[in-house]
This record gives C-alpha cells, structure tokens and sequence, in this order.
C-alpha cells in the first residue's frame, strides 16, 4: 500500500524531461538552409506545442460556433470552451473573478484599451510614468493620449547595466501621477524589474499600475493578488498559444468604472437610438466577435504549461541564459547590451565594427534564428548609442548544445566578416 503511494506519487510529479517537450514542438524537428533549425527568438514569438495545434483544428473541426449568440448547441459548446479558457488564465495568474480576465488581440491592444479607457478618467496636467526600457507598444498610446488629453509623460532613466533606478523611479512620483506603465522584464535586455516596490510605492501616490507581462508570463509563475498590479498584460503568442489573443487583467474594482473602449455587439446590455447601456464585465471590453479558436487554444498553451515544473523551468532558463552569455564574453569585440544582475531568457550583443543584420543573415544560413534590430525599442537603442543589437531569446525547450551550435556558427560568421 505505502509502495503504491509512493508510486503515484512519482507519477503525479511534474518531471523536466527535455527530450519529451521538445517531441511535443513539431517545428523544433525542421530543417532551416540544410541545418537541423535553432530557434532562438522566443522574444519575437514562441513556438507552438502540438497540444496547441490540435486545439485549433479540433475547434474548427467539430466546435465552430459564434459565443453568447444561439441556443444551438455548437453555439453553447463554444460559449462553454470560451468561458472555460477565462477561468483557465484566471486560474493561472490567480485573479480573484473570471470577470477580470479580458480577451484581447495582445499585448498591443491591450495597451491601447487601456490608454483609451483610463485615459478618459485624466485631465490635463495629470501623469503617465513609464521607463526607458519599454516596448514601443507601451510607449506610442501613451503618447497619442497626452496629446489627446494634455496629460504629461515621464520616463524614468536605466544605469548603464539596464537596471531601471528605483531612487529615480520614486523620485518621479508625485499626487499628479495617475499611471504607472512598466514592463516586467525587457524584451531587449532581459532585465527583470522590481515591480513589487514599484507597485508599492506607486500605490502610496493612488497611481494605477500597469504591468506590461508580455515576456515574463512564459518564464515565471504569475500572481496578480500577490503582486497586487492594477493591470497585467500579455500576448497568447509569446506563452506557446496563437496569435491574435491576448489578456489584459484588470481589478474588478477598476474596471467596472472605466468607459468602453470599443462599441458594437455583445458589449451591450440596451441599444437604442436615444441611449445605449452596457454589458457587465467581461464583456463590455470584448466588442464583436472575439477570438473564439484563439482563447481556446491559448487556455490549452496554460494547460501544457500546468503540467510542467515551472519552478525548475525558471532555474533552467537562467542557466541557460548565464552559460550563453558567458560563453558569448569569451568571443572577442562582443559586448553585451544588458548586464542586470537580475535579468533572464534574453541575452543581446554587438559586434564591434560588424552590423547586426550582417551576423543575423550569416546565422540564418547556418540555420540559426535571432532577431537582429531595435527590438522595438528604438529610444533604448538611441541612450545605448547603437542602432539595433542581435538578440538570443530563449525558452524551455532550448538547449545547451544549441548554444554550443550559436557560439560555433557565430564564430565562423565573425571569420567570414572580418
Ligand atoms: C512583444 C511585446 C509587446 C507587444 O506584444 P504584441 O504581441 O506584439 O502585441 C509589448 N511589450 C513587450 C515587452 C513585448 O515583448
């Protein structure tokens, strides 16, 4: 009996086996330009496990149907799989309602809902605050709503590591800051930032707090009651799911008072010519018919990831991270864009006296995927003085070896080019 227990025990353990997940990501099984494919732009967008795959065409093959619409039964089935998939994300990230769970197209629109929804809450000499290390999708609808409105942004400056400066940060601070946008790691230097002080002390000022999760919810485990972030945001692509779906997490509390930012069907609760009333949350922000096959097989992407130990995937990340980087300063001219001491998944590089795209193609040839460019960021490029770097972004199921094979092809590339 007590050896019986014991067994299940074992198999109830999530085990890290590499060899098993990389069997589940078909494309990781591809040829690039002759050469078995190293994918290392994670950042850009992950890859897509077969569980993910079936999901879609399981969906379109016997589920199809539009949601809250028909008493048919496709129609309920739909509805049902759609509003299982926001309990799934809600279960994930641990929000305390369902309702608070938002399908978006990403990342990008959820920044714009936001930009849009808070922002007709501002007035005229009231703060935004972001950092210098953002995404061009946390920084462009800020913009366009200080125009808009008269609202002022501010940017809190990074050290030359590319660690955000808290003192700056809290510095900046004032009764006149309404929002804080920050993101949780930075797609360009992999720097992971402190949000829970920035969340605090933010909050001391009454300031909404934005997290931009877009590269931290596929390499840590996520609690937004913990955290206690007013929003937390990410794209379905960047976490193994499909494109075209994203969340935005937003406090009930919040989100029941903000204005719609879009108008159409489903967000309504009333319509007439006079006065239209609107629906409660969740569905007053998903206007029109949403991605129904997408949030489906993003919840399925949550699923896979709830069957493997995300703890021991974070440590295996950032060994992998370290030993690339490491590996990378043992090259000579390379110098490295980002040295936080706490940052993971993303290691960027130049090449004295070699452009990014020259390493970046020569790479392709050899099979190997970086991204090469501003990231999207291009005022972070513009404080680092370069015009874009090459970017090595991980993910679990990367290996050492394939950094072996990087360090290799680099090397040769680095030889052909000088
Ligand atoms: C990718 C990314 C975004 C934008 O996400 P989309 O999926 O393109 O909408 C925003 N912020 C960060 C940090 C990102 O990496």
């Amino acid at each position: 009996m007590g050896f019986l227990i014991f067994v299940a025990a074992m198999i109830a353990k999530k085990t890290f086996n590499i060899e098993a997940i990389r069997e589940d990501f078909p494309i990781l099984h591809t040829s690039v330009n002759g050469r078995p494919l190293v994918y290392f732009d994670n950042g850009a967008t992950s890859q897509k496990p077969k569980q993910v795959i079936e999901a879609i065409d399981n969906y379109y093959e016997s589920e199809n149907s539009n949601v809250h619409r028909g008493v048919h039964h496709l129609s309920q089935l739909a509805t049902n799989k759609y509003e299982d998939a926001r309990r799934t994300i809600q279960q994930y990230i641990n929000a305390e309602h369902s309702e608070e769970i938002i399908f978006t197209k990403g990342t990008t629109d959820g920044l714009n809902m936001l930009a849009f929804s808070i922002g007709q809450t501002l007035e005229v000499g009231d703060e935004i605050i972001i950092t210098e290390m953002e995404h061009h999708s946390n920084i462009v609808p800020w913009q366009m709503l200080c125009e808009r409105s008269g609202c002022k942004l501010r940017v809190a400056p990074i050290n030359s590591k590319g660690e955000l400066k808290l003192d700056a940060f809290c510095s900046l601070l004032s009764d006149r800051t309404k929002v804080v946008s920050v993101t949780h790691i930075s797609n360009t230097l992999g720097t992971i930032n402190p949000i829970e002080e920035i969340i605090e002390a933010s909050h001391r000022y009454g300031a909404v707090v934005i997290i931009d999760g877009a590269q931290s919810i596929q390499h840590m485990k996520i609690d937004v009651q913990t955290l206690d972030c007013d929003f937390y945001l990410f794209s379905g692509h960047k976490v193994f799911g499909p494109t075209g779906i994203g969340i935005v997490y937003g406090k009930k509390k919040i989100m029941e008072v903000l204005t719609p930012y879009q108008g159409g069907g489903d967000m309504i609760e009333t319509v007439s010519f006079e006065k239209t009333t609107y629906n409660v949350l969740p569905y007053r922000f998903e206007a029109g018919t949403p991605n129904i096959a997408g949030a489906i097989a993003l919840s399925r992407a949550i699923e896979y990831l709830n069957t493997l130990p995300l703890d021991e995937i974070e440590k295996y990340e950032k060994e992998l991270q370290e030993y690339a980087q490491n590996e990378l300063c043992k090259i000579d001219d390379v110098r490295i864009i980002g040295k936080a001491s706490n940052k993971t998944s993303v290691v960027s590089f130049i090449v004295d006296g070699i452009h990014p795209f020259d390493i970046g193609t020569l790479l392709d040839k050899q099979g190997i995927a970086v991204r090469t460019g501003h990231h999207c960021t291009q005022p972070l490029m513009k404080i680092y003085g370069i015009p874009g770097t090459i970017r090595i972004s991980l993910a679990f199921y990367n290996t050492k070896e394939e950094v072996d094979i990087l360090i290799n092809a680099l090397k040769r590339s680095l030889q052909m080019l000088r």
